[in-house]
């Protein structure tokens, strides 16, 4: 069914300003369920037009406004009172708005705003379940769709956000991949989720979407899909990682020295790497100085992109200002607020400005920022761009077209080893190694007995993890941490020092090369996430450059 809410009355009002004869028309299928379009709803909206001194000429309670045909009879049953009315108000979905408006030749106001595809979960609550994609998945994902339960409708896997089964976005929403695993986990067939799901074939649901079976019925619509399956699957063939390869190996684009990095990491170097956040405008004197502090400290620098999902300037301006500046960026790109096409573009635009490291993410919900309302896109998922990456790597795009000359990237991806849906970090940052990652960084590590665990896991994959560091500035930061970020769990004995600790500073250090000694024999490198602290990063690391 179609979940509706009721618009506020001064809105409707608005709406109707200078109308005084007023008709409406309810819907006793969907809206009435919802409470939001039945009879009651009528009677109550007509009062309430009344006493702000309109004069509601007659209603109707249709079957169901959605059906063009049915209400354009039951309309001709009201004709004259119609025919006295200025304007109609419907209580109905969107769909049945415009059935009325393609009859009534006057004004018609929607008094509902249609939310989504609900299910009826128990007498007056709905949860959405479908987002009509177009192309099912539900057999893979043990009948729980991501596209719709997941926030970011990822469906390679969850990012690294859920924490004790909720979803990061909050408002007490579990997060979806823990109930798939669940489910898949009782019926045994974990293995499925080792599948790849590919992008979704958006050219489908081009709208507005039109079903006509006075041309086609459904089994000869049915039949024409699989047609569009098969040619799909035989155009993107054969490949070592899933349907949409191009004939590209992971071989045929392996870079070698492309970056100080991936020297660095490639040579089995120690290495190091910080990371600076891009001003919310355009004055970027602070933030060149925090990235010349520390240039001698680290093989390269982090750019993030819109970290948190606060706007801020994007990563590819400031990277390429590092890179003019002899600074070595690894380029953020995320798969938050963009489609396939613009990642694509900013990708060719980043190899055309010098940049090779490029760290694929997919990025904080836009709801934990400073733009809550903007347009969730998630066309891609990480697993997808990193693909993409490869494809390109290879010289094609997306869709197979020969580019005109081939990027070269060196290729990394974020893993979350505190997650509490770790078999499922696994899972997906596997499915990451096979699409192109060749490094990783880590969550923030302060239990080294739970990283080893980690490391231990991955042990078989040829990768390079980097693992995270936020040095603490006092034992209260390191309480929000745990409380509030999915995988950050600093241990009582760090926290209690921090507490006693005369110099916090001289403490945070101490601690931070304490876990870096401990990261030695484990991993490649580490990462330091300082969190405006700039001026901490030279008293962390030893001197990398003279
Ligand atoms: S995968 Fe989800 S959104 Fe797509 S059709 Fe199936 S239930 Fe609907
Ligand atoms: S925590 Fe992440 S993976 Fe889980 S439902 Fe929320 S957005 Fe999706």
């Amino acid at each position: 069914m179609i979940v509706t809410e009721k618009k506020p009355l001064s809105e409707i009002l608005s709406s109707i300003e200078g109308y005084d004869k007023i008709f409406i028309i309810g819907c006793a299928d969907c809206a009435a369920l919802a409470q939001t379009g039945g009879t009651p709803e009528m009677e109550e909206l007509a009062i309430r037009l009344r006493r702000a001194g309109k004069d509601v000429v007659g209603s109707l309670l249709s079957e169901g406004p959605c059906h063009s045909l049915r209400v354009k009879q039951e309309m001709r049953g009201a004709a004259q009172e119609l025919a006295d009315a200025e304007a109609v108000i419907v209580l109905s979905c969107g769909s049945g708005i415009q059935a009325v408006a393609d009859i009534f030749p006057g004004l018609v106001v929607p008094g509902l705003n249609s939310l989504f595809l609900g299910n009826v979960m128990r007498y007056g609550w709905f949860e959405e379940r479908c987002s009509t994609c177009g192309e099912c998945i539900l057999a893979d994902t043990a009948g729980i769709c991501p596209v719709t339960r997941c926030a970011k409708s990822l469906v390679n896997g969850p990012c690294g956000g859920s924490q004790d089964g909720m979803c990061e976005v909050g408002g007490g929403r579990p997060c979806v991949w823990a109930e798939i695993y669940e489910r898949i986990k009782k019926q045994k067939r974990q293995l499925v989720l080792d599948k790849y799901q590919p992008m979704k074939d958006f050219e489908r649901s081009i709208k507005p979407g039109s079903v006509d079976l006075r041309r086609e019925d459904q089994d000869a619509r049915s039949e024409k899909l699989l047609t569009i399956i098969s040619d799909r699957e035989e155009k993107y063939a054969h490949s070592e990682f899933g349907q949409r390869n191009w004939q590209i190996k992971l071989e045929d684009v392996k870079t070698i020295g492309l970056t100080e990095l991936q020297r660095a990491l490639e040579s089995g170097q120690w290495v190091q790497t910080a990371e600076i956040v891009p001003p919310k405008g355009v004055d970027i004197t602070k933030v060149l100085e925090h990235a010349r502090s520390i240039r001698d400290y680290v093989i390269a620098v982090n750019v993030n992109e819109n970290p948190a999902s606060v706007m801020r300037l994007n990563s590819l301006s400031l990277s390429h200002l590092f890179q003019r500046d002899g600074i070595e960026p690894i380029f953020h790109i995320t798969t938050r607020e963009r489609n396939r096409l613009a990642l694509q573009s900013e990708l060719l635009g980043a190899h055309v400005l010098g940049i090779r490291n490029v760290l694929v993410l997919t990025g904080d919900h836009q709801s934990m920022g400073d733009h809550r309302e903007a347009k969730p896109v998630y066309d891609l998922d990480s697993v997808q761009l990193l693909r993409l990456c490869t494809e390109m790597m290879g010289g094609k795009d997306y869709n197979g077209h020969d580019l005109e000359g081939a990027p070269t990237f060196y290729l990394g991806a974020v893993v979350n080893p505190g997650s509490d849906l770790f078999d499922l970090q696994i899972m997906k940052m596997r499915k990451k190694v096979q699409a192109g990652a060749k490094y990783f960084f880590t969550q923030a590590v302060y239990d080294l007995k739970l990283f080893e665990k980690f490391m231990n896991a991955i042990s078989d994959l040829d990768v390079k993890i980097m693992a995270g560091l936020i040095p603490l500035k006092s034992a209260k930061m390191a309480r929000y941490m745990n409380q509030n970020i999915p995988g950050i769990t600093v241990p009582d004995q760090l926290i209690d020092r921090m507490e006693k600790a005369e110099d916090r500073i001289a403490e945070s250090v101490a601690i931070c090369r304490e876990i870096i000694e401990g990261c030695r024999g484990l991993c490649h490198g580490v990462h330091v996430m300082p969190i405006g602290w700039y001026s901490i990063v030279p008293k962390i690391f030893d001197r990398l450059r003279e």
